[in-house]
């Protein structure tokens, strides 16, 4: 549904703010790919611009493709912006430059609900979900959208119910130029990790939409142009196990309508590997790819966490059992815990070389406002505010040796012949276990051949050629040419040369050791 119609009309720009460089958003693939620039279209900000009266223009922006410009604000009545807090900075920015214009902006989604405080230049602040803080945002510009004097905060008491969702406004973005896909089935965990804020922001009880809703998305997703792979951004997959067996059967019946056109990826918990039955359902329907925050091997940090969930089976047989049913397991990992000691690094790596994980997201431990951590931290007077530190915790060993073992880590884990070392175990133990697709029209047309060539002329080019670790490429490259593996060595490539690429910032200290951290590093966007 949509906000109900008002008479008067509102020009609308919503504005998407810049990634800081991270290890997730995968910058370095893009130039090997075709045109790609961002990482994924932001479902939120996307989500307000098909909720906005039928009657409204809405313009949307990415700035991760281009910067919105002058006859961007002139054109606009009020401005929306939403984004995480490793956006922080940009989205201040974007402020910043919309006021210049006289215009009013609000800013929604999970930064400012977590932390209002971040955002004093705002005139108004969504916080919460879509729900009776959105309708009185929409009926107050319709009345007036000049700048209040004072900031407006309005809070999402009553949430609109998920199935009442429209679809995101995918045909404002292209979404030809994002890496990945994304669609949204669930929201909210059951589980109470220690550092995670979900559960506070969006409850405990998942919310869900319908089965039906997912497989209209993807038929808009496709007809607005995503190729490739689309990405369940719940917090996790199974925080309703029901409710992710009732959705399989409909989307195996949507990919083999659709001839198998898309793979798909989720975050789950690692316990989803103690239900053959998702698994196996995930497997038919071409999941091939599994976020599971494994944070530590060390048992005793995850029982401290509270993340006792991931003990339930063996991490390295549940790991095995999500690579039999064809899923490569990507995984989080926290460094600087309570519990580390010096030889965690150690550790770390020896659970890296035996698991064959080739992707693992390595983070400094932060704190979050709304979580347990947070609390816990701030009782013991453990919380250090200083944006020149990549961590707003105390930690326990020495700061700057917590951050050595981050830098020593990624340098180690990321090694050229370490990595594609692990992406051959996968080629050989989990990708064979894949479901096999039926060949289709689309998968021989010459669109198809064409983007495969393309990104194979830049591999061989920019990696091949160019690249700083070409004997190491070009033996894992011509064992998959000589086996016919075209596809597996132009995926395997992508993500692993942003992986060396990045890693080797961090391990000489060119990067921020944690996804969350305030140390700003990246330049605002340029107003026109
Ligand atoms: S299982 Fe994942 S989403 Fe759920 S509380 Fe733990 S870290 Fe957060």
């Amino acid at each position: 549904m949509r906000a109900e119609s008002v008479e008067t009309v509102r020009r609308i720009l919503c504005v998407f703010p810049r990634y800081t460089s991270s290890f997730g958003t995968f910058e370095y693939a893009y130039p090997l790919m075709d045109g790609v620039q961002a990482f994924m279209p932001p479902q939120g900000l996307l989500l307000i611009a098909a909720y906005l009266p039928a009657n409204w223009p809405v313009r949307f922006i990415d700035e991760n493709i281009r910067p919105a410009t002058t006859e961007d604000f002139q054109w606009a009545e009020a401005v929306f912006v939403s984004g995480m807090h490793i956006q922080r900075q940009q989205m201040n920015d974007i402020c910043r430059r919309a006021h210049a214009f006289d215009l009013a902006v609000a800013i929604g989604g999970p930064s400012v609900s977590a932390c209002p405080d971040y955002y004093p230049s705002f005139d108004y602040l969504h916080v919460g979900e879509l729900g009776d803080a959105t309708n009185d945002l929409i009926a107050r510009l319709a009345r007036d959208t000049s700048r209040p004097e004072q900031q407006v905060v309005l809070k999402t008491a009553d949430r609109l119910d998920m199935t009442s969702f429209p679809l995101p406004a995918y045909e404002l973005a292209e979404l030809e130029r994002y890496f990945l896909g994304s669609i949204q089935y669930s929201s909210g965990c059951p589980y109470q990790c220690e550092f995670c804020d979900i559960p506070g922001l969006y409850g405990r009880n998942p919310r869900l939409k319908s089965p039906q809703q997912i497989t209209a998305e993807l038929d808009k997703l496709l007809e607005c142009g995503i190729r490739g792979s689309v990405y369940f951004v719940d917090d996790n997959f199974i925080g309703n196990r029901k409710a992710a067996l009732d959705l399989l059967p409909h989307l195996v019946e949507w990919q083999k309508k659709t001839g198998y056109v898309l793979r798909f990826s989720c975050e789950a918990t690692l316990n989803i590997a103690k239900r053959p039955e998702i698994l196996a359902g995930m497997r038919e329907a071409f999941f091939s790819t599994i976020f599971c925050g494994i944070e530590t091997p060390d048992p005793v940090a995850l029982k401290a966490m509270h993340k006792d969930h991931n003990m339930m089976v063996p991490i390295m047989e549940a790991i095995q059992t999500l690579n039999r049913f064809g899923m490569e397991v990507v995984s989080g990992i926290i460094l600087g815990l309570d519990t580390d000691k010096p030889e965690t690094g150690a550790h770390l790596l020896e659970f890296i070389d035996a698991s064959q994980i080739p992707l693992l997201t390595i983070n400094l431990l932060q704190a979050l406002p709304k979580t347990p951590l947070w609390d816990r931290l701030q009782r013991e007077n453990r919380l250090i505010e200083d944006e020149g530190r990549d961590s707003n915790v105390d930690f326990r060993l020495p700061y700057e040796d917590v951050v050595q073992t981050w830098r020593a880590c990624m340098g180690s884990a990321y090694q050229p012949d370490k990595l594609l070392a692990r992406y051959e175990y996968q080629i050989r133990e989990t990708y064979p276990n894949q479901i096999r697709r039926p060949r289709t029209p689309q998968q021989s047309s010459w669109a198809n051949i064409k983007l495969g060539l393309t990104m194979l002329r830049n591999i061989f080019w920019k990696v091949g050629v160019l690249g700083d670790y070409k004997i190491q490429f070009w033996k894992f490259a011509l064992r998959r040419l000589a086996r016919g593996e075209i596809e597996y060595l132009i995926s395997s490539i992508l993500v692993a040369h942003h992986l060396i690429k990045f890693a080797r910032d961090a391990s000489g200290g060119q990067t921020n050791a944690s996804y969350y951290s305030l140390k700003l590093q990246e330049a605002s966007v340029p107003a026109e």
